[in-house]
């Protein structure tokens, strides 16, 4: 029994009490208390009978137009992918997300009009009675960039319902794979080319036999399969970083003294640039939250960037400090040429760079600021690159202060 009906029994119980008890009071005889009793049963019987029929007729209800149409727009609306209903090629009722990609103006309008695409109109032409639509992509719909997947069903009562499924990212994380293997299979075959070539070369008694000549190819060689081999070390950190992105490091690790590290390195080099680096490590400023290994590598691509872009007797600056209360930043600026403000957003995309010819000579992959960009993220981090033609450039990452960290500092 349900609320509605057992509050219903108690007030027909109720009623009938108290008709009873009025005929009692009254001292009338049995005929009159009689008389009340079937008075109050009849009451309630009238009060009752509303409610059956309400009861009937709630099913009816659902299945009314209104209801129905109430029921469809609700469920649309409930879709976050554009979803539109057609009758007889006019478009009948459209979600908010197909009113935002297609236009107010859409509800009402013949489907063709509202899906302005000659691949969608082609389609739309078709019917699809008894067999599913495998769907149509639709490029440049919305804006010139977007691809969307058109589906087309039969809803058998004359209507058809439009679906449309965002392929935007999906295509454009697709395109980047495909580009990738284009790109690292280009960067691994141009050394090898060269390296085949000298072993060619190296075999011909006449070329090979010569001393000189054979030492020369052979540096050449060692070249070009240090290059092959610093390409893959950059390409097996660049999937390492990316397959653990979700897991952010925990470590707490000092920064300063990694930098410590970067010093001792270029101090190492031959190139006499350590005495261009000035270091400024601000007091108090706490550990990040981090993957030691990972930072190192963060920072010898960043600090390397600077040198080999740099001009030599110039300073590159590397500075330390805290960021608010929980981050800590880090930053490198050299002198160098500097980098026109349209490269900027592209250089942390894998092979991207703004002088090939350069970079190769630099013994640079393309790979470097996109390592650092995918470690910043693992570490929940911030990476800016501004830079002024002429002038130089500074890159700046932010990272979080490792918790346990902040109490103490
Ligand atoms: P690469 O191995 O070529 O150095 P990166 O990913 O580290 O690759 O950098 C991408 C490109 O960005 C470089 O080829 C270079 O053109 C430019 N670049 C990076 N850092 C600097 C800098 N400090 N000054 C000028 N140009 C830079």
């Amino acid at each position: 029994m349900r609320p509605l009906d057992s509050a219903w029994t108690v007030a027909a119980i109720v009623i009938v009490g108290i008709a009873a008890m009025v005929g009692i009071a009254l001292g009338t005889g049995l005929e009159a208390i009689l008389v009340f009793l079937l008075g109050g049963v009849g009451a309630v019987l009238l009060a009752i009978y509303p409610l059956s029929n309400i009861r009937e007729a709630t099913p009816a209800a659902i299945h009314s137009d209104e209801y129905a149409a109430d029921t469809t727009a609700a469920v649309l609306e409930a879709l976050t992918d554009p979803v539109l209903l057609v009758r007889e090629g006019r478009v009948l009722n459209a979600n908010g997300a197909a009113i935002a990609l297609l236009g107010k103006h859409i509800t009402g309008e013949d489907i063709r009009t509202a899906i302005r695409h000659p691949a969608a109109a082609e389609h739309l032409a078709r019917s699809f009675r008894g067999n599913s639509d495998r769907g149509i992509e639709l490029v440049g719909l919305g804006t010139r960039e977007q691809r969307w997947l058109m589906h087309v069903a039969e809803l058998g009562d004359g209507r058809r319902l439009v679906h449309l499924v965002d392929r935007s990212l999906a295509h454009a994380a697709e395109r980047m794979r495909v580009d990738f293997v284009a790109n690292a299979s280009h960067e691994l075959r141009t050394p090898l080319a060269a390296i085949l070539g000298f072993i060619e070369t190296l075999g011909d008694p006449e070329a090979g036999g010569d001393e000189g000549t054979r030492n020369r190819f052979l540096n050449v060689m060692m070249k070009e399969a240090r290059r092959m081999q610093t390409l893959v070390d950059d390409l097996i950190s660049l999937s390492r970083i990316e397959s653990e992105k979700h897991r952010a490091p925990d470590d707490a690790v000092d920064l300063a003294t990694l930098v410590g590290d970067v010093n001792r390195v270029v101090k190492d080099s031959p190139d006499g640039r350590d005495r261009d680096l000035m270091i400024v490590i601000d007091k108090g400023v706490p550990p990040v939250a981090g993957d030691r290994a990972q930072l190192s590598q963060l920072l010898h691509n960043i600090v390397g960037n600077a040198i080999k872009y740099g001009r030599g007797g110039t300073p590159i600056r590397i500075t330390m400090s805290r960021n608010g209360d929980s981050m800590v930043r880090l930053s490198v600026e050299d002198e160098g040429e500097g980098i026109a403000s349209e490269h900027l957003p592209r250089l942390t995309e894998r092979f991207y760079r703004v002088d090939s010819g350069r970079s190769r000579a630099m013994g640079g992959t393309g790979l470097g600021l996109s390592i650092v960009k995918h470690i910043v993220e693992r570490h929940r981090g911030r990476l800016d690159i501004a830079s002024i033609q002429g002038k130089g450039t500074t890159v700046t990452v932010n990272l979080p202060a490792a918790p346990g960290a902040l109490s103490s500092n």
